[in-house]
C-alpha cells in the first residue's frame, strides 16, 4: 500500500470541521468557470486520494472531466488504476491540462477530448473516439451540466432552457445511445443527478427539472440494459464547492453563505463524492443498479 497522502480522508475525523466553512469570499466568473481560480480552491484528491486498484485495466469515459466534480472522479479512476478520456469544453483547457497531467502521473492513460455536448454529432464522435483510443469503454459518467440561475420564470430565455435540457439531458441521452452497443457485460453507467432533483430551488426550475429527469432516466435505463450485464446509477449531490456555483449557478449573493442551509453548515468538496462514482463503477457495487445515492450533507434523499 502506498504511504498516506495529506490532507488524510481516511483518518477519522469530524466531518463538520474537516474541509472550509463559510463565509467565502464574493469570487463571481462567467460561465463555465476555471476551477483553479476558486477561493479557497476546491479538493479533488489531488494531495489525499489513494487507489486500492478496484478499477484495475478499466476504461472510462467522464464528461465534465477538467474540473470540480468530474475532476475527482477521473484522479479516483486513475488512481484505482482505469485509463481515462475526459470531455469538457475548448474554454476550459488550462483545468483540463491540470487533470491530464495528474492523470498520467499515475501511469495511465488520459485522453482529452474537449467539445460541446450540446450538439449530438460531436456525442456520438466522442463515444467513438473514446472507445477507439481507449481500445474499449467499460465506464460512462456523466458529470456535464449547465445551471443558471434566474429568480424569475420570465427571465429564463428559451436559449438558456434550450441549453440547460440539451447540456444535462439530451446530452446524456446521445452519449448513452451510442455507448451502450460499444460496452461488454460489467460494463457501467453513472449519471449525476442531485438533491434539485427532489427539492428544487425556486431559481433553479430549469435546471431542477432536467435533474428529476436524469433519475427517471437512470432507473429506465437501468431496467432496459441490465439484461446485458450493464448497471446504471447516479449520483446525486447536496452544495459542492465547484466553480458551477460563483460561474452563475447561483445568484452571486448566495456565495458567501453556499452550504450553510444543510445539517453540516459547509459545501461538500468534489474529493467527497469521488468514492461513490468509484464504488458504482467498480465490480464492488455488482448487485446494485437503477439506484440514485445522496451526498448531500445531511439533506436526505426522499
Ligand atoms: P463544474 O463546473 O466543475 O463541472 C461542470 C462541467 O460541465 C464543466 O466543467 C464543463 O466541462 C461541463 N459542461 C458544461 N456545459 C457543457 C457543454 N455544453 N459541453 C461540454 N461540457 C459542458 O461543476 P460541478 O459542480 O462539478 O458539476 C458537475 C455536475 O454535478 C453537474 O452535472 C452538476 O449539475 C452536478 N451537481 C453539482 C452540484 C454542486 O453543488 N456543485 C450539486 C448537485 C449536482
Ligand atoms: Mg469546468
Amino acid at each position: 500500500m502506498s504511504t498516506r497522502r495529506e490532507p488524510n480522508q481516511y483518518a477519522m475525523q469530524n466531518p463538520l470541521t474537516q474541509y472550509p466553512r463559510p463565509p467565502f469570499p464574493d469570487q463571481p466568473q462567467s460561465p463555465p468557470g476555471i476551477d483553479q481560480d476558486m477561493v479557497p480552491k476546491p479538493d479533488h484528491g489531488e494531495k489525499s486520494y489513494q487507489g486500492f486498484g478496484r478499477l484495475e485495466g478499466r476504461k472510462a469515459l467522464i464528461t465534465g472531466g477538467d474540473s470540480g466534480i468530474g475532476r475527482a472522479a477521473a484522479i479516483a479512476y486513475a488512481r484505482e488504476g482505469a485509463d481515462v478520456a475526459i470531455n469538457y469544453l475548448p474554454s476550459e483547457e488550462r483545468d483540463a491540462r491540470q487533470v491530464i497531467e495528474l492523470i498520467e502521473a499515475e501511469g495511465r492513460k488520459a485522453i482529452a477530448i474537449p467539445g460541446d455536448l450540446k450538439d449530438e454529432a460531436f456525442c456520438v464522435q466522442l463515444v467513438r473516439s473514446a472507445h477507439e483510443q481507449l481500445s474499449g469503454l467499460d465506464i460512462l459518467v456523466n458529470v456535464a451540466g449547465k445551471q443558471e440561475a434566474q429568480k424569475d420564470l420570465a427571465d429564463i430565455t428559451t436559449a438558456q432552457f434550450d441549453d440547460t435540457m440539451k447540456t444535462n439531458i439530451y446530452a446524456m441521452f446521445w452519449l448513452c445511445k451510442t455507448a451502450v452497443p460499444l460496452m461488454p457485460a460489467g460494463a457501467t453507467v453513472i449519471n449525476t443527478a442531485s438533491i434539485q432533483s427532489y427539492d428544487p430551488s425556486a431559481t433553479l426550475l430549469d435546471y431542477a427539472t432536467t435533474k428529476a429527469a436524469i433519475v427517471a432516466f437512470t432507473k429506465a435505463l437501468a431496467g432496459q440494459v441490465i439484461g446485458k450485464g450493464i448497471r446504471v446509477n447516479a449520483v446525486a449531490p447536496g452544495p459542492i464547492w465547484t466553480v458551477l456555483q460563483p460561474s452563475g449557478g447561483q445568484p452571486q449573493e448566495k456565495i458567501p453563505t453556499f452550504g450553510s442551509q444543510v445539517p453540516m453548515k459547509r459545501p461538500g468538496q468534489p474529493a467527497e463524492c469521488a468514492p461513490l462514482y468509484v464504488l458504482l463503477a467498480s465490480q464492488e457495487s455488482s448487485y446494485i443498479t437503477g439506484e440514485v445515492f445522496g451526498v448531500t450533507g445531511g439533506n436526505p434523499l426522499p
